[in-house]
């Protein structure tokens, strides 16, 4: 194990339809004396490097003393997974700084207000994280972009990319919505086919490139990508993550039905098999195996 990813509670200042965490909202989140005690296992288990996720983890009243706890116990890496509301506040972006932090990901649901705020439900919020993205990169620390891909927002990925990256933001991630763990009714046209977004995805690899930027996609295998963007997939295995909820065990981030693991019976003879975590079980429910076939290596 290199990573723990604490998620310290469900709570958050958006509404996204899409977040499985939203119906997890009524769940106590977890309190420093627990907290502290994930960041010790943690340690003992071997990991090197941290992050705290939610819900929204800026809002967690303990998160400022979490930081430096895991500073104290020497994790390398300290990595906030945020919606950048909260450090559009510059004094709050320093406490997390000047505690430990070191690595801030950002959640970006639309190239613009409009589309980001009505992917939240909270207006004001994409000027917030545009705010708050310019408070970090004018810092050492690391910051990277969480592009979620929808229906909705996948016709403009590229042009997500071309703002981000032109405040800065050095580094993006494309996550495809899925509808595990949500609740909301109506979710399903949300979910893109793949075949429908592959060539706003490259259009978006080709616009990083040309920015300086790093791009990689979670959650589309290898197959449904041409073969100049395969290894642009990310394996979530590949982290080394051991993810802790809530009440719950820590689980590795692998096994998550967020992260694939529906692989079909054509997939024991695909020459990526062991690189791959395989399609989502709702994603098939949605729309079938027929864009993932095997590949010769
Ligand atoms: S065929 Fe299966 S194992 Fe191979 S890339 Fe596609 S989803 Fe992954």
């Amino acid at each position: 194990m290199d990573w723990i990813e604490i998620v310290v509670g469900f709570g958050c200042n958006c509404r996204c339809r899409v977040c499985p965490a939203a119906s997890q909202s009524h769940v106590p989140g977890m309190s420093a004396k627990e907290i502290a005690h994930w960041l010790e296992e943690g340690r003992e288990r071997g990991a090197k490097h941290v992050w705290f996720g939610g819900g929204e983890p800026t809002l967690h009243p303990d998160l400022i003393r979490s930081i430096e706890r895991a500073r104290e116990l020497g994790y390398h890496r300290i990595r906030i997974q945020t919606n950048g509301i909260r450090c559009a506040y510059l004094p709050f972006t320093r406490r997390c700084l000047d505690a430990g932090a070191n690595e801030f990901s950002l959640s970006i649901k639309g190239a613009d207000a409009a589309s980001h705020d009505q992917a939240t439900q909270n207006p004001g919020s994409f000027d917030r994280l545009i705010q708050g993205t310019q408070n970090l990169v004018a810092t050492d620390a690391r910051v990277e972009g969480d592009i979620l891909i929808t229906s909705h927002s996948m016709t403009r990925l590229a042009d997500a990319v071309l703002r981000f990256a032109g405040l800065g933001v050095g580094r993006f991630t494309f996550w495809l919505t899925s509808l595990f763990g949500t609740q909301a009714k109506g979710l399903e046209p949300l979910v893109p086919r793949m075949a429908d977004l592959m060539p706003f995805l490259e259009s978006a690899f080709q616009t990083a490139d040309r920015n300086g930027a790093a791009a990689t996609t979670l959650h589309t295998p290898p197959c449904v990508l041409k073969p100049e963007y395969r290894r642009r997939y990310v394996h979530a295995g590949t982290w080394k993550l051991s993810v802790i909820t809530p009440g719950s065990e820590p689980f590795s981030a692998e096994e998550s039905p967020i992260e694939g693991g529906a692989y079909l019976k054509t997939c024991s003879g695909c020459g990526m098999r062991s690189n791959c975590l395989g399609p989502r079980k709702d994603y098939l429910d949605l729309f079938g195996p027929e864009e993932f076939s095997p590949l010769s290596s």
